[in-house]
Formats: C-alpha cells, structure tokens, sequence
C-alpha cells in the first residue's frame, strides 16, 4: 500500500473515532497494518478532519482548529482548499461542558489559527483559548457583534446568550472575523477568501428568508417554542417565535420540580401542541412534561429533534450549518402547524419526523 494512499486510509478511520479506539483499533487490526503502523498511526487524531480539500497541497495549507461544526463549516468554505480545518467538538457534543484532553490541547497548540464561538460558549475551554491567545492567533469569531445583537437573559449577570448561530443573519456577520482573520495569516489569498464569502453570504440571506417565511406560516397562537435548554433566544426573537426553555442558559443547571410544573400549566393553558428535543441534551425533562400535561388531559407530542449546541451527522446535509438550521426551521414549523416544503429550505432534508 503506498504510503499516500495508507495515511488517507487511516486519516479516515480515526476520523471517526476518539484516540482511545485508534490505539484499539492498531491491536486488532496488527495483522493488516503491521508494516506501516508506525507512520499512519502518525496521522491518527482526535479531532475530525473536515472534508479534505482535493488538489491542494496539504504542507501548503493553514491548519485551523475550530471548536464546534458551525465555526468549522463557516471557515471551511471561506478557506476553501487553502485551509485544512480540524475540528474539536463532534456532533452530539455538548460545547458548555467539553474539556480539553492532552490530545486537543495538542490539536490547539499545533494549528495556526484557532477559531471558537465565543461568549463563554466554550465554557471550559475559555481559559485554555485565552492562554494560547497569547502565542498564536485565536479568534471568537462573535467577538466584533455590536452589544445591540447581543441578548443577555435574566439572572446571567448582563453576560450575554452565546447561542448566536441560531439567528442565521447574525451569524452571517461573523464571516467577517474569519474572512479578515485568514486574510491578515496569508495576504496573498484575501482576494480569494473574500471571493468565497460572497456566495456563503448569499446562501445564508436566502436561508434566513426562508427561516422568516417558514415561521410566519404557523398560526400565530402556536408560535411558541418549548424546547430543552435556552439556546433558542436567539431563534425566537429571529423568526418571531416565544420561547420557553425547560433548563437554564446552560445544561449544566438541573430543572426544579416547580418549574416543571409551570411548564405544565403554560402547556395546557396555551394548548401548546408540540414540544422540542434537542440532540445534545438529554430528554428526561422533556419526557416529565409530556407526562404532567398528559395527567392534564392535554396530549402533547415531541415535534422533532432540534440540532441546537452541535451539527447533525458528519457528511449529512444536516451535519452542515446550512442543514442545521434549515432541519430546525422546517421541524418547529411544520409541529407548529405552519406550511413548509416536506424537504425544506432546498429540497434536501431528510425527511422531518414526528413523534406520537
Ligand atoms: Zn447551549
């Protein structure tokens, strides 16, 4: 097996898997890759290679490191085949919770440019960032949001909701951070990166008409959005939608019995038909509220799975920042009782499934 051929062979299984389970996977496999072990296991990394940009020269590349899959997807497609993007946190993780292994802080030291989210969303990351901010370039790419776009929820002490990705033409504005940040590491491209940012802007334009139009078509007396934790503020006050959120601002804070119960009583009051899950919190509140409003006499049903501190899937249109939202758009308005396409903003969601 060429040597080529071997690294992308194993680049692509450790993609998919942690660092524990590549050095499994070297056990049980010793056999088949016995001979060249030592020089793949070289290319084996915890964090997930976004899809490698063909043609280009990988040694001529800047390497980034991007916490979660929305920072990642925007860099990606501004970079395009000049950057190779790593990214720290995969779908279904939790950034407010996530910790550092040896592994990241590696992934960390060794890119030449850093991008996070930012707004403390990195919660137990902030220090590390902070620190290696000091020797190489890291970037909160919602660093340059004027205050005005910014919502800080009640008892956060004025810190703002980090949860800016959720309002589509919000997060179109911090293309600029990445767009100028790649700039400023390789002059000599920034016509090319600023090429990139066009249609990824207009894409995103589009994407947030249809977020408007999707919402606007539910009833107005249904437009309420009850979902796991709050990180739908920025969502609701987009797209015109009440939002009720059954955890704090981070799912680090444990829902009291009294305010299940108050959910209970608004779910009933309101006849509210549907509430939300999301991908990654855990549903045991959520399951608690359909129970009290079943005791109620008022049948309530999960609307869907809401994708809200991480992507879908890797290699999914869901598992992109673009299907993302669009999954989030189509499923609340379509539980809600407003009319959308069964494939949503271009035809190419999965299909939206319902809960009984
Ligand atoms: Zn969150």
């Amino acid at each position: 097996m060429p040597v080529a051929l071997g690294i992308i062979f194993m680049q692509t299984l450790c993609s998919t898997v942690t660092s524990a389970s590549c050095w499994h996977f070297r056990l049980s496999q010793r056999q088949f890759i016995a001979v060249v072990a030592l020089i793949l296991l070289s290319g084996c990394q915890p964090a997930a290679d976004r899809a490698s940009p063909v043609g280009s020269d990988p040694a001529q590349q800047i390497k980034v490191l991007a916490t979660v899959g929305m920072v990642a997807d925007l860099v990606q497609q501004i970079g395009g085949e000049h950057t190779h993007v790593k990214q720290l946190m995969g779908p279904g993780v939790d950034p407010h919770l996530y910790k550092a292994t040896r592994d990241d802080m590696q992934q960390i030291m060794s890119a030449d440019i850093v991008f996070s989210s930012g707004l403390m969303l990195e919660g137990r990351l902030e220090d590390t960032l902070h620190k290696v901010g000091e020797k190489r370039p890291v970037f909160a790419i919602t660093s340059r949001l004027p205050p005005e776009m910014l919502l800080s929820p009640e008892g956060s002490g004025g810190h703002p909701d980090p949860h800016v990705w959720m309002d589509i033409a919000a997060w179109t504005s911090c293309i600029d951070v990445i767009e100028d940040s790649l700039s400023e590491h390789v002059a000599t491209l920034a016509d090319e990166f600023k090429a990139n940012a066009i249609p990824l802007r207009t894409q995103l334009r589009a994407l947030h008409e249809y977020g408007l139009a999707s919402i606007a078509s539910i009833p107005q007396s249904n437009r309420i959005l009850v979902t796991s934790h709050d990180a739908f503020s920025y969502f609701g006050r987009a797209y015109g939608l009440e939002v009720v959120g059954v955890q704090g601002l981070s799912t680090e804070s444990e829902a009291g019995l009294q305010r299940i119960n108050e959910l209970v009583d608004l779910l009933v009051e309101r006849k509210v038909a549907a509430v939300f899950v999301e991908s990654s919190v855990p549903q045991k509140n959520m399951l608690a509220l359909l129970d009290g409003a079943k005791s109620r006499g008022h049948a309530v049903k999960i609307g869907g799975e809401l994708f809200s501190d991480a992507m879908g899937a890797e290699g999914t249109y869901e598992g992109t920042y673009v299907g993302m939202l669009d999954h989030n758009l189509t499923t609340v308005a379509r539980a809600l009782g407003g009319s959308v396409p069964a494939g949503g903003f271009q035809g190419k969601l999965a299909a939206v499934k319902e809960r009984p």
